[in-house]
């Protein structure tokens, strides 16, 4: 499994965690419970018959169905249910999810009354220990669930009929591989699209690809003239790229931005993780918090100076990030960064939180300019892009011998999840080697930036 899927993952069981708190003193019905098995069903029902009030992954089967409830409460002299997501909204699905769960069990005999969700708050800031009544919204969806029972119920029926089936039906791939969440077949069912199926066309949305394929289109190239008009200016240049082989390149616009950006450069990147639960002082569930950043520092004379900066584990890191920053950006030169917003955002945020350095980061923003415009623009495109301006395609597409196959970490979500793990990381060797890969995912970053800046130049001269 992925490392970002993991941390999803753990993520999800920290906060359920968590979340249990609100209902102190419940006993796990799945502990010790072999999975796969009816253990954690069989222990629900002494649990409840033994008049215990809370019951934490109270399990139950109905009509082939089995669910788990996060917790399960005798709340005076009614059952009430409650099903925990680590996340900011609740979903259509997460109302779905838990009525279908509200159905079986009532469909067992059990008189449960009310059903909720509870989420994270996104207007909860930490002051002092975790206020879990207020890091929490509890939701009550009961009226949902008697509205949804019967439709989900059927569809269950359905479903169970085709799981009966001796073989898989012929279903042609499509949206639904996506909706509501990523098809765990799509490896299997997907195998023969190639890389030029209309799945690929960036920028396109899931039914806009299927009614592509639906209608016979199985490689974009052969799209007729007409079709194409209807595609987004990027969409555009990956078919036109593709069918011709060749990159399309817009001379003039690059040459006046080139100009406009100067001699001497710094190319700059920050890192940041987004912990679900608050960890420090002030902050909110899922806030954007800047750990790390690398500086590439291209003079006029073509010396490249270089400067990585990881704030320490398990400490509040965004003072001594402003701090480091400021130090390291220092002068008047072009700062250029790729996909600007996201690094101003975050240095928007420390001026709020630290007004003393309002200036500086000020001064900081206005110098920033755009690696991503001639991408974004569509003055540069490269059939290897494939429609996409994220520095993980344009990177391969335009510095082929420079690429994150190589390294520990490979993109940004993995390398907030292994800084996030540092917080708990005990061996030092393997702190030790983690830090490294971070070193050495953000220094790749801004030296790719570097290159694909001297692409550029190259392009026009
Ligand atoms: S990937 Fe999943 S949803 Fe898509 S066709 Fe295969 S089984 Fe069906």
């Amino acid at each position: 499994m992925p490392p970002e899927r993991l941390a999803v993952l753990r993520r999800g069981n920290e906060v359920g965690e968590l979340a249990r708190k609100l209902f102190p003193g419940g006993v796990d019905a799945s502990a010790g419970a072999s999975p796969r098995s009816m253990d954690a069903v069989v222990r629900t029902k002494e649990l409840i018959e033994a008049g215990t009030k809370i019951i934490y992954e109270a399990s139950f089967v109905h009509n082939e169905i089995l669910v788990m409830i996060d917790v399960l409460a005798l709340e005076e002299g009614e059952w009430n249910m409650y099903e925990v997501k680590s996340s900011l909204r609740i979903s259509q699905s997460n109302i779905n999810d838990a009525s279908l769960q509200f159905a079986v069990v009532r469909g067992t005999g059990l008189d449960v009354r009310r059903v909720f969700l509870v989420n994270l708050n996104g207007y909860y800031r930490r002051r002092g220990q975790l206020n879990l009544k207020e890091l929490f919204n509890v939701t009550e969806i009961t009226s949902d669930a008697f509205r949804l029972e019967s439709d989900l119920m059927k569809a269950a029926e359905e479903q169970k009929l085709v799981l009966g089936m001796p073989q898989a039906p012929e279903i042609k791939i499509g949206a639904q591989c996506y909706t509501p969440y990523e098809c765990d077949f799509r490896g299997q069912c997907w195998k023969s699209t190639g890389d030029f199926s209309p799945f690929k066309l960036s920028g396109t949305s899931r039914s806009e690809q299927g009614r592509l394929y639906a209608e016979g289109c199985l490689d974009y190239r052969n799209l007729s003239g007409e079709e194409k008009k209807n595609l987004s200016r990027l969409t555009y240049l990956q078919v036109v790229t593709a069918q011709k082989n060749s990159i399309h390149l817009d001379k003039e616009s690059i040459r006046s931005y080139l100009q406009k950006a100067g001699e001497e450069i710094m190319f700059v990147d920050i890192e940041s993780f987004q912990p679900a639960i608050p960890v420090y002082e002030g902050t909110s569930p899922f806030m954007q918090l800047p750990f790390a950043f690398s500086v590439h520092h291209l003079l006029k004379d073509g010396e490249l100076k270089h400067y990585v900066f990881i704030a320490e584990p398990g400490e509040d890191p965004r003072k001594r990030f402003t701090e480091e920053f400021i130090r390291a950006t220092e002068g008047h030169c072009t700062i250029m960064a790729y996909d600007m917003t996201a690094e101003n955002g975050i240095l928007n945020q420390m001026k709020k939180l630290f007004p003393e350095y309002r200036s500086e980061i000020d001064s900081r923003i206005a110098r920033t300019s755009d690696l991503m415009k001639p991408f974004s623009e569509g003055w540069y495109h490269h059939p290897s892009m494939m429609g996409s301006i994220s520095l993980k395609y344009v990177l391969p597409a335009l510095v082929p011998e420079l690429n994150y196959d190589n390294l520990k970490i490979r993109n940004g979500s993995h390398a907030m999840t292994v800084y996030e793990g540092l917080t708990k990381e005990n061996d030092l060797f393997a702190r030790a080697e983690k830090l490294d890969a971070l070193r050495e995912y953000s220094t790749l970053d801004t030296l790719g930036m570097v290159r694909i800046f001297n692409v550029l130049r190259s392009c026009v001269n």
